[in-house]
């Protein structure tokens, strides 16, 4: 965990991190990072998607609605990108939700200067949907120019369902981070080992 109290982002792309802050999906008790909207704004700035006098500012709202439309997209990008990961096809309506809210943040947004002459989606203002707004557009930009071939899916057996983007060499990533999972089925694995060799 991070000096702010949120998990430290192993998923390669802001609208995957975003999806694992509901931490150890498949465990008897998941981890829940984003409770209330003081919480995503947290988040945002977190991630470097607001700077902190923003994040100060949309704080203030305190808003229920957004708080909830951000954790219908975190579950629509959660099952679009496992679903990536898998080889399988992403659910329609979970696609149809991530379109939704990108046209909603694209709608509120400015087209501004990026680096080498490109233009890229600016947003400004206090509205409290500006917390969530960079991820849905981190999500269509994904998924549109990928790389989806290296999307995938943590392989822990204890079943953290930790999304990231495999950019190692040969794509043989298997964990979403090798200290936390990645140890997890080190230690498995020499269990049956010496499991096996008492047999
Ligand atoms: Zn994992």
């Amino acid at each position: 965990m991070s000096e702010s109290g949120f998990l430290e982002p192993f998923g390669g792309a802001v609208c995957l991190d975003f999806a694992n802050t509901l931490d150890g999906r498949a465990t008897a008790q998941p981890t829940e990072y984003v409770h209330t909207y003081v919480d995503l704004a947290g988040w945002s700035e977190f991630a470097g998607l607001i700077d902190a006098p923003t994040s100060a500012r949309l704080r203030r709202h305190d808003s229920e609605a957004s708080l909830r439309t951000a954790l219908n997209l975190r579950e629509a990008i959660f099952e679009v990108f496992t679903a990536v990961g898998r080889g399988e096809t992403p659910p329609a309506g979970s696609l149809d939700e991530v379109r939704q809210r990108y046209a909603e943040a694209v709608a509120s947004a400015r087209l501004g200067p990026a680096p080498e002459g490109s233009f890229t989606w600016e947003f400004t203002g206090d509205q409290p949907d500006r917390a969530w707004w960079p991820i849905a557009v981190d999500a269509v930009r994904l998924l549109t120019q990928g790389p989806l071939n290296r999307v995938k899916v943590c392989a822990a057996e204890a079943g953290c369902i930790g999304l990231f983007l495999d950019t190692s060499k040969n794509r043989s990533r298997r964990w979403c981070t090798m200290d936390g999972c990645g140890v997890e089925a080190k230690v498995q694995r020499q269990a049956r080992r010496r499991q096996a060799t008492r047999r």
